[in-house]
């Protein structure tokens, strides 16, 4: 191993074989990220899904230096930085129904832990503290908190840490290659899976259950579009029984699906969505939650608030509504705005899916399912090796054809940002292409 890089212990990556042969990026602009000898690579994902509208924003750079020059930290806690307020009033209306009460945090990851936590405390506050239980979803990703990793469900995150947090139950995974292979879009299979609710309702009754969490479309998982029908169904049911649904729309927020929120696509207004990402376009760490006005008129006014004097909810980061990722976000939802990048990706959406189907020709590969601006492309794994072919694949695109996409397990995900043009696509696709027939 290069002595020089074993400090670092790197997030979600093979460590020994990137050490045995690293890849770096060094600039980036638009949809280009530079590396350290000066080869221009195309980025097929975004960054990680974040960089929505492009690398190198000059706008958003300059709003985060002005704002370190002027006001580098502000307390965040009793007391208030000006801009974040207008960000959360930006941010509410652009959120569906009546959501539109905001909490910072800075990565997804803490966006998830307080929105389970917030809906806990909503039915305590209520009177209804019986009902604690969180229901999450097979192969969803909530990040890696305990709570997330709890409501998660993908087996890797899991299976080392331990019991999780108790109390905690699984909708089975809407994916199913039999009945859904190389369906655009949502399929047309798979919406009775939502019921699957009623099973657990069954099992540990609604009054017990304070919470679902879901992803619009399951993102980090391989990019799993939600069957016709089931999220409706989910809405439904959730409300039905009094159980708040959460969206964690980490990835699908900020025009990923051509609007500012999955729910707006999908018509659905849940209780609580989870942010992050594209919120600052990736350049400065923001996330948050976006809170019905019934859960959090409910939190001031409960018995449980107290006096005015008291915080009505212990929950926050020091660097909650951060002035310069608050600064960022701003910047960033005026470019969104601006150069109407939400609309863009959804006039983009059908020719993006015809072009990520021609991989259908390729060798290895298994299933393919565009959605929004994102896609997920399954490779047939190695026999007993799963994940050979995809590390293979992070090696040869960035190597061989100064491509970047984002690659998890044996499953290639494509989500350029919202400024790709067809010329890019067709050499996403062709770029892939050639190392799949090499591999
Ligand atoms: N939730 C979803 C849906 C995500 O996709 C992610 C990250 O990809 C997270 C939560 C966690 O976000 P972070 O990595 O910023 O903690």
């Amino acid at each position: 191993m290069n002595e020089e890089l074993s400090n670092y212990w790197m997030p979600f990556t093979a460590n020994r074989a990137f050490k045995a042969r690293p890849r770096f990026f060094t600039a980036a602009h638009g949809l280009t990220l530079v590396t350290d000898d000066g080869r221009e690579v195309l980025d097929a994902t975004s960054g990680l899904y974040c960089v929505n509208a492009g690398h190198g924003r000059r706008e958003i750079a300059d709003a985060i230096a002005e704002q370190a020059r002027t006001l580098d930290y502000a307390p965040a806690f009793q007391f208030g930085f000006p801009p974040a307020f207008k960000l959360a009033s930006r941010l509410a209306a652009l959120a569906p129904g009546d959501l539109n009460h905001v909490l910072f945090a800075t990565s997804g990851s803490e966006a998830v832990e307080a929105a389970l936590k917030i809906s806990l405390a909503y039915h305590r506050a209520r009177g209804d503290g019986s009902r604690t239980r969180l229901i999450g979803r097979e192969r969803g990703y909530h990040g890696v908190g305990f709570g997330g990793i709890s409501v998660g469900g993908m087996v890797a995150n899991r299976k080392a840490f331990g019991a999780m947090v108790g109390g905690v139950d699984h909708l089975s995974s809407t994916y199913s290659r039999e009945h859904q292979a190389f369906s655009i879009g949502e399929p047309d299979w798979g919406g009775h899976l939502a019921d699957d609710l009623s099973r657990l309702i069954g099992l540990h009754d609604a009054s017990n259950i304070s919470a679902v969490i879901v992803e619009p479309v399951a993102g980090s998982t391989g990019c799993l579009p939600p069957p016709k029908g089931y999220l409706q169904r989910l809405r439904q049911l959730t409300q039905e029984a009094g159980i708040l649904l959460i969206f964690d729309e980490v990835i699908t927020g900020f025009g990923r699906l051509g609007s500012a929120f999955a729910a707006e696509r999908f018509g659905i207004v849940p209780d609580l969505i989870c942010f992050a990402k594209g919120v600052s376009n990736g350049a400065a760490p923001l996330s948050g939650v976006i809170v019905r006005k019934e859960i959090h008129d409910t939190l001031m006014t409960a018995p449980s608030a107290g006096p005015d004097y008291h915080v009505e909810l212990f929950h926050g980061h020091t660097y909650s509504g951060h002035p310069l990722s608050v600064a960022a976000g701003l910047a960033a939802l005026d470019i969104y705005a601006r150069d109407g990048l939400f609309p863009r990706a959804r006039s983009l959406e059908a020719r993006f899916a015809e072009i990520m189907m021609q991989l259908k020709q390729s060798p290895h590969v298994a299933d393919i399912r565009p959605i929004g601006l994102m896609c997920g492309v399954d490779l047939f794994p190695e026999p007993g090796r799963p994940g050979a072919k995809g590390y293979a694949m992070i090696e040869r695109t960035f190597h061989d054809a100064n491509l970047y996409v984002r690659i998890a397990g044996d499953t290639i995900i494509v989500a350029p940002s919202l400024t790709v043009t067809e010329d890019e696509l067709v050499m996403m696709r062709d770029r892939i292409t050639s190392c799949l027939a090499a591999l």
